[in-house]
């Protein structure tokens, strides 16, 4: 399962910056277009905290909206999904503004 490493990594990074201190929160962001489920995340995340100094933490997911630039005529839109065209002139070449985001925003430790 994709989401199962995706949250272990997650898990190694809170832990290299916390300092050896326990974890009491952690906010995390995840874009629309990053390919990772949220509920998914959710749902590993305990089996991945056991026995880690993040175990009974708190887990905070943020959604990032997708943003898309149109490169031929400047408009910023909402992006569903990737290749998606303008919506004002039906153009392609749409740069990502977010929502590939998978990071770690924020901990709180003891
Ligand atoms: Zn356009």
């Amino acid at each position: 399962m994709h989401e199962l490493s995706i949250t272990q990594g997650v898990v190694d990074i809170c832990e290299s910056n916390a300092g050896g201190r326990r974890i009491t929160t952690v906010v995390l962001e995840i874009g629309r277009l990053s390919g990772v489920i949220p509920e998914a995340v959710e749902f590993c995340f305990e089996a991945c905290t056991r026995g880690t100094l993040l175990e009974g933490a708190r887990l905070i997911i943020e959604n990032i909206p997708a943003r898309g630039k149109c490169e031929d005529c400047s408009c910023e839109f909402d992006l569903g999904s990737y290749y998606e065209p303008c919506p004002t002139c039906g153009g392609f070449r749409v740069a990502i503004l977010s929502g590939e985001e998978l990071r770690v925003k924020e901990l709180e430790v003891d």
